[in-house]
């Protein structure tokens, strides 16, 4: 796959931007920062965007942090303005990662790409079951400089408490020391995610990857899938909206695939 784009040039262009969604614990933003390195992808990571606003003391995160706390979605209304604003702003090809998480936002989201006269490549779904996800999720450590990832027994640092990469320091994030939040993510992502992922099933546009196993497991088997989808030399899919909606395998013609696994 990687291949493939630096033979065609090396950026991967608007159009074959992708989403990446899966539940709490599936690992999809190591994997979502590993496939932007490796393709050259713009990574927009919506947890990250909103930890930083709190970090940062600016209104959007005093307005957001309980929600993130607490382990609820922040309201869409607070959300889209800020996810299209940075759409807008990628240069090429982005892969989305925790955006969207319920239908509202998959209609928000469908509008801001009809705006930009986007589309985008496929999407990527994350499985995993519950009692993985929470057990990954308990052992979960992040550093406080970069959001690097780490496993307290699965994927331990080579010192306790310090950043391999950037040598700072490692803190479970707040909304996976919260037991409350951490089955509440689980449950929204049930409810509120899934549909979500019915809906891309349905127009077309969905790639299905097992999120059990080693990092270094999931990204072979997601390039697998993602290089295997892509290279069918099918007509480029763009994302549902209008007519199309609900047909199975609605995909549109824009124009000669580029890339290849
Ligand atoms: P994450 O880092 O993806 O686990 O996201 C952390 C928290 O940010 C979530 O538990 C939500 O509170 C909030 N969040 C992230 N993405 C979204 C979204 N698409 N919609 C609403 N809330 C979100």
């Amino acid at each position: 796959l990687t291949e493939a784009i630096k033979s065609s040039g090396g950026v991967p262009q608007k159009a074959d931007s992708l989403v990446l969604i899966g539940p709490p614990g599936s690992g999809k933003g190591t994997q979502a920062a590993r496939l932007a390195a490796r393709c050259g992808f713009d990574h927009i990571n919506t947890g990250a965007i909103l930890r930083q606003e709190i970090a940062a003391g600016s209104s959007l995160g005093q307005r957001v942090e309980p929600y993130v706390r607490a382990g609820e979605l922040i309201p869409t209304e607070l959300l889209s303005g800020v996810m299209a604003a940075r759409l807008r702003s990628a240069s090429h090809a982005f892969l989305l990662d925790g955006y969207p998480r319920n239908l509202a936002q998959a209609s928000a989201l469908d509008q801001t790409l009809e705006e930009l006269r986007q589309t985008i490549a496929g999407v990527i779904a994350l499985e995993l079951d519950d009692q993985t996800a929470a057990q990954r999720l308990e052992g979960r450590l992040v550093c406080a400089a970069e959001g690097h990832t780490y496993h307290r027994s699965l994927c331990p640092p080579s010192a306790e408490g310090v950043c391999d990469i950037d040598g700072s320091q490692l803190v479970a994030r707040q909304d996976d020391r919260d037991l409350g939040a951490l089955r509440s993510r689980l449950e929204l992502f049930r409810a509120q995610t899934v549909p979500v992922i019915e809906r891309y099933c349905e127009s077309g546009l969905l790639m299905r990857v097992e999120a059990t196993g080693s990092p270094e497991r999931v990204a072979e088997r997601l390039e697998y899938t993602l290089g295997a989808s892509l290279s069918r030399n099918q007509p480029r899919a763009r994302i549902s909206r209008g007519s199309d909606r609900g047909k199975p395998g609605a995909r549109a013609q824009s124009g000669t695939r580029r890339w290849a696994a």
